[in-house]
């Protein structure tokens, strides 16, 4: 017996020895087959490009799923791992503008959403031109003055008087207020019937096509989004806008001139927009995917990464499949690593960890917007990691936490960085508005620090295969699996990522936001 006692002993000592491994050691040891595994499902053709509500879609959540289950984590939206959301979709299929004796076409002209009751819509409303349409007390500016909206066809320009100006809303960079998404919430707030965003290539940042291609298919909306005055959202060519405003004789760069000012005030255009044409909607059931790893407090830290993507398309040279396997399949592929690894040191835990497989981002951040508006312990979250179009390529000398710099998670992950040798670097294309357009957005309007986590822009290829990917192959049908890729970045992603979820279990802090944010809360700062 003694003897057993004995045996036992010695081979406790000896697996508690292989078990000693600490998480940096197993974060080095991550192999290449344990990131590709999800990528390499998701990404796939029979996957059908994951748009939410087709079969793709539904399929891509049962996986998440699946993995979390295999993985022994707990279901993490009330004793569920599905979460389920409610979804209105709207198609609209004829829709003129009439100004002044003046037609403007579906397609060529404008594009938007109905999202009223209606089939057979017609809106009709003064046209009001509010500049940029912004108030933001941050750079002291306010388009609207008091001026009442309400009922009204505003027409706004998008970017931000930044665009014009170094001195405010961060100059080039584009400002959460330049996003056309803060547009519309500033219509619904204002009480706008219809909002007609002004495009041009400049002030956009990408051109008609891109609109166009947006916006003529079904656009899927929460129930909150939708439940208020603002009936059309949609955008207008900068020549349509123009011909509107001959039949006044109004000069477009004399408004435009105006609206560079904070003395800005809404100009009433003298004549009245009809909007009018059909549209189909329907509902649909989309679910995040929520799964967690209790701590030994229930205070949480929430990793989120969208699974959706735009499902299929139209075709070009042969292809129809937008299989998004950089947007968003190698970031799910990172986020399940993270967990699997995580679950291995859960004993070490003193943060619980939610993982969240986001629905609808390409929608609008929908499902980790519904996720943050609905979840019972969002008091509880110290913050949120988001993993989005995760690098894939080789090792690079530099590192990114989107929108770090807004709270002290950039100070706790540098001294981590440097240790590793690498650089704090921040994304070249600043006029991309990034920090606004993944799933950490939702958690930080809601007063939650967060972070997009990213291996950098230079790989050792020299070629900055990353930011090459932003301009070729992103939200293309050529965001295709390869198997040949070297997944270095990936591992660094989540090697970071895990040193930093350590540091903040270790030394317990909480991060904290430590300058004024360029966007506005949801709700009051605690
Ligand atoms: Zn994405």
């Amino acid at each position: 017996m003694r003897l057993i006692i004995t045996f036992f002993f010695i081979i406790s000592l000896f697996t508690g020895f292989i078990s000693s491994q600490t998480l940096e050691e197993r974060a080095n040891a991550i192999s290449k087959e344990e990131m590709q595994s999800v990528v390499e499902f998701l990404g796939n053709d029979l996957v059908e490009g994951r748009a939410p509500g087709t079969r793709g879609g539904n399929l891509s959540e049962i996986y998440m799923k699946s993995i979390f289950k295999l993985l022994g984590m707990v279901p993490g939206f009330n004793n569920d791992y599905m979460q389920p959301i409610l979804i209105k979709g709207f198609t609209i299929d004829k829709l003129t503008l009439n100004g002044n004796g003046v037609t403007l076409n579906y397609l060529d002209d404008v594009v938007g959403s109905w999202v009223g009751s209606d089939e057979n819509f017609n809106l009709k409303g003064d046209a009001v031109f509010v500049g940029f349409g912004i108030t933001a007390g941050l750079w002291k500016w306010d388009d609207f003055k008091n001026v009442d909206v309400k009922d009204k066809i505003i027409i706004a320009r998008v970017n931000d008087p930044g665009f014009y100006n170094n001195a405010i809303f961060e100059g080039k960079a584009l400002t959460y207020f330049g996003r056309w998404t803060y547009h519309i919430e500033e219509a619904i707030r204002r009480g706008a019937a219809g909002i007609l965003l002004i495009h041009t290539d400049e002030t956009a940042g990408y051109g008609w096509n891109v609109v166009k291609n947006s916006w003529s298919g079904e656009e899927i909306y929460l129930e909150s989004d939708i439940s208020n005055n603002l009936k059309f959202r949609g955008w207008i060519s900068e020549a349509s806008f123009k011909k509107f405003l001959e039949t006044k004789k109004i000069d477009i760069n004399k408004l435009y001139e105006l609206s560079k000012s904070p003395k800005f005030k809404p100009i009433p255009l003298g004549f009245s927009i009809d909007i009018s044409g059909t549209a189909k909607k329907r509902e649909l059931v989309i679910h995040n995917v929520v799964a967690e790893i209790p701590g030994k407090t229930d205070k949480k830290i929430v990793i989120t990464a969208h699974i959706d993507h735009f499902g299929i398309g139209l075709e070009s040279n042969g292809d129809a499949i937008f299989n998004g396997a950089i947007d968003n399949a190698s970031a799910v592929s990172a986020m399940m690593v993270t967990a699997k690894i995580l679950k291995e040191f859960q004993k070490d835990l003193y943060y619980s960890v939610v993982f969240v497989a986001c629905q609808a981002e390409e929608a609008g951040l929908l499902g980790s917007k519904y996720f943050v508006q609905t979840y019972k312990d969002r008091d509880k979250i110290i913050a949120n990691i988001n993993y989005e179009s995760t690098p894939v390529w080789g090792k690079t000398t530099d590192f990114m936490a989107v929108g770090g710099e807004y709270s002290t998670i950039e100070d706790m992950l540098k001294p981590i960085l440097e240790k590793e040798g690498l650089q704090y670097s921040y994304f070249s294309l600043t006029n991309q508005g990034f920090y606004f357009r993944s799933d950490q957005f939702p958690f930080a309007r809601y007063n939650i620090p967060a972070v997009w986590m990213s291996a950098g822009e230079n790989d050792d290829s020299g070629q900055k295969k990353y930011p090459q990917y932003w301009k070729t192959n992103y939200h293309t049908v050529n965001d295709e699996y390869d198997p040949n890729w070297p997944m270095d970045g990936m591992k660094e992603t989540i090697k970071m990522t895990l040193l930093l979820i350590e540091h903040i279990n270790k030394t317990q802090a909480i991060p904290q936001w430590k300058r004024s944010l360029p966007f506005p809360l949801l709700i009051d700062k605690k």
